[in-house]
Order: C-alpha cells, then structure tokens, then sequence
C-alpha cells in the first residue's frame, strides 16, 4: 500500500493538516490557484515600477526569479553630488510582489 506522501516540513501546520481532507476537485482548483499566485507575484508590469523622488529607472527586464530592475538612486544627503542630479549608481535589484506591495531585493551595483 503506498504511504501517505508528507507535507513539506517549512509548511504551516494549519496548511500540513487542512490540504490532505480537501476533496479532488479542490485540491486540483487549489494547484492552479498556486500556479496562478506564483505567476502573480512574478508578473510585474514596467508601468508598477515607480520611480521614487531622486530615483531614476534605467531598465525593467523580465528573468525567472522576478522582474529586474536597474536603478539610479539618490542617498539623501544634502551635500551630495546627487542632489544636483547626479545620481548613484545603477544598482541592480529585483523586484516580487509581498501582498499588495512591491518588495525591493537589492542585488548589487552594475557597471555601465
Ligand atoms: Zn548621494
């Protein structure tokens, strides 16, 4: 007879208990559910990219980890190059949904 296949062991135990008594039907609907929020989160659109105040998107590049994005920043001080437009960078981050924001992972600078 074969065994209960286990739940992955970073799930949530509410998740490891309530997915096993969902019928066929809801488990398939919950697998294109899941398939749907991963490509959600990913599916990042260059016009949801805003540019902050002092900030200038050079480039949004689609890959498979998320949408990349390259940017200049400012830092903020007030005797900076950058206050007078000269910016920092580009940096390289790559941007995820988290809920209803964005969430910015900072990867390093890039060479022009
Ligand atoms: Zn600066």
């Amino acid at each position: 007879m074969p065994t209960h296949p286990t739940a992955p062991e970073s799930l949530p135990q509410y998740l490891a208990e309530g997915v096993p008594k969902q019928d066929d039907e809801d488990l398939h609907a919950l697998q294109d559910w899941i398939d749907d929020l991963l490509e959600y989160r990913q599916d990042i659109a260059a016009e949801d990219i805003d540019a902050s105040e002092g900030e200038s998107i050079e480039a949004v590049e689609e890959s498979s980890s998320g949408t990349v994005v390259i940017k200049k920043v400012s830092c903020g001080k007030d005797n900076c190059k950058c206050q007078s437009g000269e910016l920092h960078g580009p940096y390289k981050y790559v941007v995820r949904r988290q809920g209803n924001s964005l969430n910015w992972d900072y990867k390093g600078p890039v060479s022009e």
